[in-house]
């Protein structure tokens, strides 16, 4: 049994086999093999191995040819461990003793080996390590040959572990899987990385963030994800399934629980309207927040459309989908937030043309920046969204807003939209209201200038968390420097609410500060009275609302407003949570 220690995103418990997903998606179906064909698995074991040694030495020859010397080299070091009689030996002996099948006794081998390797102070050993999973993957393609197998093929429900899904690779796990993921855990993500945003969407448990564990892990074996503590436990034991088993009932009591709370409506416990909306990255996610009795939509992340398809939406699927959102809230606030494409969010097909500009990191050319150099991108989607905010009070917001000047000229672009649309006599929302996501810490210093050209303010606390504290929001490696609890983002987020309220501007939360309970009073406190949040968590959110009235809220921003570090405002907002609603904090 291993037990690995994560960062929790997607709450719910879960056990099921595991499906380890390398570069080439390797499954393994069959860990036992009877004892009556093991020395036919012997056989197939060496044959595999024969053939793997004989590509190697083609490669070595190849590259030798090809290339030069110190290339062929890499190819006879493989070969080298391919030959390696310890290796065979060991393999033989599993398969022969404990009746391993030879994917499994092989994976399990050179898994260990690799272990070894990567646990060494040795910087050259430890690189090493890649070579031994490389001759892993050689061996188990020989065994596994048309049997291989890939998310396509599932036909039941698997656990997912990988090194690192992409945001777009995590939107299309469950389409690609015909829904058999379960849940997914992966050794790299932050705790507001997009990949750990869509695991929410999905509403399967998800932790991130584990470390180097997949060397542990041949496929097959029982999982346990526990998305509400970040725990991942590998071949758990008998007592460990139980204590699963236990946890996994609770969280579905709570969850049935807070079910009555769904047709509500959000407020305090003194009365006052707190209008909760939902955050969407696919058209499907309205039912979850129909369901829940969302107040609307406050953040469409629009970009999914690009990271779920192999090709660039046209005005129409921009259209449809957005028609689909409106339809679900006729008469609710649907705010459709224009691509937030680049940094870990880029398209399957971006960057094919030779016009687009690389998408880079945090810092670099993403988000409205790109859209306003891709004005063909970009008027696509506006057309699409004026049109369909005829239909209901859709509101368009442009994200990453850092200067004046880049507001303007989105809102420029967005009149040219609409002359043209005149032009074609194609109907379309004139009035629509236009806002913008503050999430650069710029945007908060001049929050009174920018209030005075947009209709409203919706505060993006992933990114200016991120901006504001220099901290990476995908890297586990800082992921404890990054706290909604810090004073600096306390101050940042008292200091909009203000200038919103100078200028009657409306001011939102769309980060995902704002799904997590214990910052609800405190935001409730600051002042704001809309917030958008992931749909899962409506109902405890509308719980938390329901145990606590607008004065106390208050009490508690002041004193934490008072407090000088993260962590002493974190625990002080815990321990309030916990007085308030015992049973949340599970
Ligand atoms: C944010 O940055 O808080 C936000 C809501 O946008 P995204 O998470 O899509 O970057
Ligand atoms: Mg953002």
């Amino acid at each position: 049994m291993l037990i690995k220690r994560g960062i929790a995103v997607s709450p719910g418990v879960i056990a099921g086999p595991a499906l380890v997903l390398g570069s080439e998606d390797f499954r393994i179906p069959n860990h036992f093999v009877s004892v009556d064909a093991v020395e036919t698995e012997v056989g197939r074991f060496r044959t595999a191995l024969d053939a793997v040694a004989r590509e190697l030495g083609d490669n070595e020859q190849l590259a030798g040819e090809q290339l030069g010397k110190q290339y062929a080299q890499i190819f006879a070091a493989h070969l080298e461990m391919a030959r390696d009689p310890g290796l065979s030996s060991e393999v033989e002996n599993l398969i022969r003793k404990r009746c391993y099948s030879p994917e499994f006794a092989s994976s399990y081998v050179l898994g260990r080996r690799a272990k070894v390797l990567q646990n060494l102070d040795n910087h050259f050993l430890r690189e090493r390590a890649a070579d031994v999973f490389d001759l892993k993957k050689r061996i188990l393609s020989h065994l596994l040959g048309e049997r291989r197998e890939e998310l396509a093929h599932l036909t039941a429900p698997v656990i997912v572990l990988a090194h690192n899904l992409t945001p777009g690779e995590t939107a299309r796990l469950n389409r690609d899987s015909n829904h058999f993921v379960l849940g997914f855990a992966t050794e790299v993500g932050g705790p507001t990385s997009h990949t750990a945003i869509i695991a929410g969407a999905l509403e399967i448990p998800a932790v991130v963030g584990l470390g180097n564990f997949l060397s542990d892990v041949s496929g097959g074996e029982t999982v346990i994800i526990d998305g509400n503590h970040g725990e991942v436990i590998i071949d758990p034991d008998e007592e460990t399934l139980a204590r699963f088993r236990d946890s996994e009932a609770r969280f579905r009591t709570v969850v049935e629980r807070l079910e009555s709370l769904y047709t509500l409506e959000s407020k305090s416990r003194d009365g006052t309207r707190i209008f909760l909306m939902g955050n969407i990255e696919f058209p499907e996610e309205v039912d979850h927040c129909t369901q829940r009795g969302a107040d609307g939509i406050g953040l469409y992340r629009t970009e999914f459309l690009y990271l779920q398809t192999r090709r660039e939406p046209t005005e129409k699927d921009h259209y449809n989908a957005y028609r689909r959102v409106v339809a679900a809230f006729p008469d609710k606030p649907v705010v459709i937030r224009t691509l937030d494409l680049g940094a870990d969010k880029v398209a399957p097909f971006y960057g094919r043309r030779t016009r687009d500009p690389e998408p880079g990191s945090v810092l670099g050319l993403r988000s409205i920046r790109l859209s306003l150099k891709n004005l063909p991108l970009f008027k696509t989607q506006l057309r699409a969204i004026l049109r369909a905010a005829v239909e209901g009070d859709v509101r368009v917001m442009f994200p990453l807003i850092s200067s004046l000047m880049e507001l303007r000229h989105a809102r420029m672009v967005l009149s040219d939209v609409m002359e043209d649309l005149e032009e074609q006599g194609i109907p379309f929302k004139r009035d629509i209201q236009v806002g913008m996501m503050v999430e650069v810490p710029a945007a908060v210093v001049l929050a009174d200038d920018f209030a005075r050209e947009v209709d409203f303010f919706s505060i993006g606390t992933n990114d200016l968390i991120q901006y504001t504290l220099a901290v990476d929001r995908s890297d586990p490696a800082v992921a404890s420097l990054y706290s909604s609890g810090d004073p600096a983002i306390l101050r940042l987020l008292r200091s909009v609410v203000e200038a919103g309220r100078r200028h009657d501007v409306a001011v939102t939360v769309c980060g995902q500060m704002s799904s997590e309970p214990i910052y609800l009073p405190l935001l409730v406190g600051l002042g704001l009275r809309q917030l958008s949040v992931t749909p899962h968590a409506l109902p405890e959110l509308k719980e938390v609302l329901r145990n606590i009235t607008i004065e106390h809220a208050e009490q508690i921003a002041a004193h934490a407003l008072t407090l000088e570090l993260a962590r002493d405002v974190e625990s002080f907002l815990r321990g309030e949570l916990r007085r308030m609603c015992p049973d949340l904090v599970l």
